[in-house]
């Protein structure tokens, strides 16, 4: 037999239900409780253990609970291994749940108190400081596809920044790249969504929709003051505030007005570029090791995450750029004034962070505290700076407002103590001397403490028992306490004391002083911490109120911070400052690779300096020279330093010329690239056939190796062909690093190409590689010496050596595998000889009135020209 459930198991099944596929935490008492499969996920994942309780359809019910105190820890963890969680929590008392049966009529006995989903945790949606990581941001995107382009829209809800874009559907791995969001929400069905995103109702993304709500949010009747949004960009923030709504079950979190972004203004980098050059996290998955992680000196949380987004996203606007510089170097010329600013940075509180968190009804009387501290020192730094010569534009433009908040800060620090405490349901925040009625009730809590204290030495007196105390707990509240061989004295009906409670070695009692005193204390106690409760309303108010000028001042803060980090950082390694030009070059001296060179010098090695000159008579270097000589070190270096760049720092050089690069690309071979699903030749050649369709005469490209992921004919053939098309279709400043010595013929026909190698001497019989770059082509692989160093058996090696000079033997008798080169026609001459397969094509299109065709027709006819191309 299986008894009907539970009315408790019953509740549970219905939060479930409306959780939607989150795990369910389930408040009982001091505790959250899973059920079920989310008990058996969440003990594994959490290493905690799992049993049961009652049972369900004749079955056990596998159980697992985390203690409310401790949920933080616990949510960061399956958060972090992917989990969302729903929170239900109970929403009124035992005491109100049994008053309830009463009304109804039902048994008091069974009364189970009420539980609602009171929000979601989701990796997109934390604002709590324990789970984020300060020098991170924490994205969440909603991205959806609207008349063949792609919205999407991004908050950082943890300080409200968010922004809309709207491109092209093929970029949308770009998009997603650059923005390393940690949820992604798209709409039901939607047939290109990434793997990991979580779909929502369509209804949430109309564009009309998200046009309401943006205007609800920011209370305006038109969106022109905060850009210009098309209707993917309107779709994509329907969805995303849709989702908020849902995840915070109708408390929206803080959002900033809507910032449009547009690709023109920013250095295009898809998502093989970004992986390959480590911008944010290095191959191996981690900020160590990363470009980010080699450059940030910044002093705050919120000056390293708008290092990440900079970095993430470099100018493509020389005036942008000029500005970012100037204020670097004004900082980076005054190293006194630097450091001062540095530390005075290192103490500031995370304003954004703080005000995030208030806005979303999170916030803490601490929080309140941070914005406070965080105004006043943003305005004293504004009153140090406004003080210095020769002032930048950018700097200018920032200061204004970082000042302003007098009112807001005056009143807060009258208002709170010092240290205010992160839980707020204690009161203890507002200062003394802030609410004279406060003041009064605390001094009558003061009073009756005190004379609680002057109690015990009066009845110790009075009975003689020395070890008579008064204590307080959470059930009796304050009691005297004696131990039980003296309890007698007492017990007796006239000696004043009631009896309460019996222990192992000791008896409880009452007074009526002590009850006098404890009530005044519980009453006072009561209307203070409901008067501070009103305090802490009003002043969240206030904070609500000019959340956008918070914001602001932050983001001021930070601007200033990522400056001051990159001169820091510029100072320590001996940088300079770029010179962004506008004709295609790329003049780099004595360029470094930031990670490889930090990496060296932990090791006590020496990085080797190596200039870059591409123009644009010279505009692809083919590298070549032995493994592990370098090559894909300088290359990489030269990509940074670009971006470096762009993004408004200086760069690991002693001087650099730089031609505003629109697109960068960077590629790899595919054997380095092993941990993909599809062939890897496969992706390297789809990424290669990406940088033929998309780079420009104002690109920079980055090949290292490419071809190497097939057979040595295809893979050669192949880099031939990719070399020639960037020199003469795309036109891009290029280096291109290769092991194939065939590729140096291509010197001969290409007139802006020329051949350049990394140095490596044979001494002794071993291999010194110099990590120099020469002019010229690579001499010969040295492949044999390279396996030697890397400790191959000297028999293998000496085997080895025999079988390619018999190898070389038959190349000097047949030519080598190029042998068949020799009167292959130029490319431009190749390409224009191709047979035009598609005239008839052309004419028919050409014919056509496309404003007389129905959409019908129009598909109909695209379907016939389909069959006959
Ligand atoms: P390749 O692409 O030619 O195989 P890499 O660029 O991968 O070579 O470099 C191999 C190693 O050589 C790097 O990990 C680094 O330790 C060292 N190296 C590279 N370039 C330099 C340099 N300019 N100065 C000093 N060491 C270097």
């Amino acid at each position: 037999m299986t008894g009907k459930p539970t009315p408790m198991m019953q509740q549970y099944h219905r939060l479930k239900a409306e959780a939607e596929g989150c795990l369910l935490f389930y408040r009982m008492g001091d505790f959250f409780e899973l059920f079920f499969d989310d008990a058996r996920q969440a003990a594994a994942i959490l290493d905690i253990a799992l049993t049961t309780r009652g049972e369900h359809g004749g079955e056990a019910v596998p159980m697992c609970g985390v203690p409310v105190h401790a949920a933080e820890g616990y949510l960061a963890r399956l958060i972090k291994a992917g989990c969302r969680v729903a929170i239900a929590e109970q929403v009124e008392t035992p005491e109100e749940a049994k008053e309830r049966a009463r009304r109804e009529g039902s048994p008091v006995s069974k009364a189970l108190v009420k539980r609602d989903i009171v929000r979601f945790v989701t990796a997109g949606t934390l604002t709590e400081e324990a789970l984020l990581e300060p020098r991170r941001a924490n994205v969440l995107a909603a991205v959806c596809e609207v008349r063949g382009a792609l919205g999407v829209a991004s908050v950082d809800i943890s300080t409200g920044r968010m922004e809309l874009e709207s491109t092209a559907t093929n970029n949308l791995g770009a998009a997603l790249a650059r923005l390393g969001a940690s949820e992604i929400v798209v709409p039901e069905g939607w047939f290109e969504a990434p793997d990991a995103a979580f779909q929502r109702p369509r209804s949430d993304f109309a564009s009309e929709a998200g046009e309401r709500r943006l205007k609800t949010v920011h209370d305006v009747a038109t969106l022109d003051a905060f850009g210009d949004f098309d209707r993917a960009m309107l779709a994509a923030a329907g969805g995303l505030i849709a989702y908020l709504d849902h995840v915070g079950r109708g408390n929206l979190p803080l959002l900033l007005p809507p910032v449009a972004r547009s690709g023109e203004r920013h250095l295009a980098m898809d998502e093989a570029t970004r992986t390959s050059l480590e911008i944010l996290v290095s191959q191996q998955g981690s900020r160590q090791g990363s470009l980010v992680a080699a450059i940030d000196r910044c002093s705050t949380g919120a000056g390293a995450r708008l290092l990440a987004e900079d970095l993430s996203a470099p100018l493509c606007d020389r005036d942008a750029i000029a500005q970012r510089l100037q204020l670097v170097q004004w900082l980076y010329d005054d190293p006194l004034l630097r450091a001062d600013l540095r530390q005075v940075l290192r103490a500031l509180p995370d304003i954004g962070r703080a005000l995030g968190r208030i806005v979303a009804g999170r916030g803490s009387p601490r929080d309140l505290g941070q914005i406070r501290d965080g105004l006043a020192e943003a305005r004293r730094i504004r009153d140090v700076l406004a003080t210095k010569p020769d002032r930048p534009e950018l700097l200018e433009r920032l200061l204004p407002a970082m000042g302003g908040h007098g009112a807001l800060v005056d009143h807060l620090q009258r208002a709170l103590v010092p240290s205010p405490p992160t839980e707020r349901q204690n009161g203890g925040f507002v200062a003394e001397g802030y609410d004279a009625a406060l003041d009064a009730l605390r001094l009558v809590s003061g009073n009756a403490r005190r004379a609680i204290a002057a109690l015990e030495g009066k009845y110790r007196g009075e009975t003689g028992i020395a070890a008579l105390k008064i204590r307080h707990n959470g059930v009796l509240g304050y009691f005297i306490e004696v131990p039980a061989r003296h309890a007698d004295a007492l017990m007796a009906p006239d000696s004043g004391f009631t009896h309460r409670q019996t222990m192992a070695g000791a008896v409880r009692f009452n007074s009526l002083s002590l009850h006098e005193e404890a009530g005044r204390i519980g009453e006072a106690g009561g209307r203070g911490i409901a008067a501070e409760e009103a305090h802490f309303e009003e002043l969240v108010g206030e904070v609500v109120a000019t959340r956008e000028t918070i914001a602001a001042a932050a983001a001021a803060l930070a601007r200033i911070d990522v400056a001051a980090g990159q001169a820091e950082r510029a100072a320590e390694g001996g940088w300079c400052r770029p010179e962004i030009v506008e004709h295609a070059c790329l003049e780099i001296v004595d360029g470094r690779h930031p990670v490889v060179e930090a990496a060296l010098a932990s090791s006590g090695a020496r990085f080797v300096a190596n200039d870059c000159r591409l123009s644009p008579d010279d505009r692809l270097w083919l590298i070549g020279g032995p493994n592990m000589g370098g090559k894909s070190t300088f290359l990489r270096q030269n990509a940074l330093i670009v971006l470096l760049a762009q993004a408004g720092g200086f760069v690991p050089a002693s001087a650099a010329t730089i031609g505003l690069v629109d697109r960068l690309f960077s590629r790899v071979g595919a054997s380095d690239n092993l941990a993909r699903g599809r062939s890897t030749f496969m992706v390297e050649m789809v990424e290669t056939a990406a940088i033929l369709a998309q780079a420009t005469t104002r690109s920079f490209v980055i090949l290292d190796e490419v071809g190497r992921g097939t057979s040595t004919y295809d893979g050669l053939a192949l880099a031939w062909a990719v070399v020639e098309a960037v020199h003469e279709t795309n036109r891009s400043r290029c280096l291109f690093a290769t092991h194939y010595h065939e590729l140096s013929r291509l010197a001969e026909s290409c007139d802006a190409l020329s051949l350049h190698h990394v140095r490596a001497r044979e001494w002794k019989g071993d291999l010194v590689l110099l990590h120099e770059l020469a002019e010229g082509p690579a001499d010969r692989s040295y492949g044999l010496a390279v396996a030697k160093l890397a400790g191959v058996p000297k028999p293998v090696v000496a085997r080895a050596k025999s079988v390619l000079d018999r190898l070389e033997k038959g190349r000097a008798e047949t030519g080598g595998i190029a042998a068949g080169l020799g009167d292959l026609p130029l490319f431009a001459t190749a390409f224009a000889a191709e047979p035009e397969t598609s005239d008839g094509l052309r004419e028919r299109l050409a014919a056509l009135d496309l404003d007389a065709l129905s959409p019908r027709e129009a598909l109909d006819l695209l379907y016939e020209l389909k069959r006959e191309a």
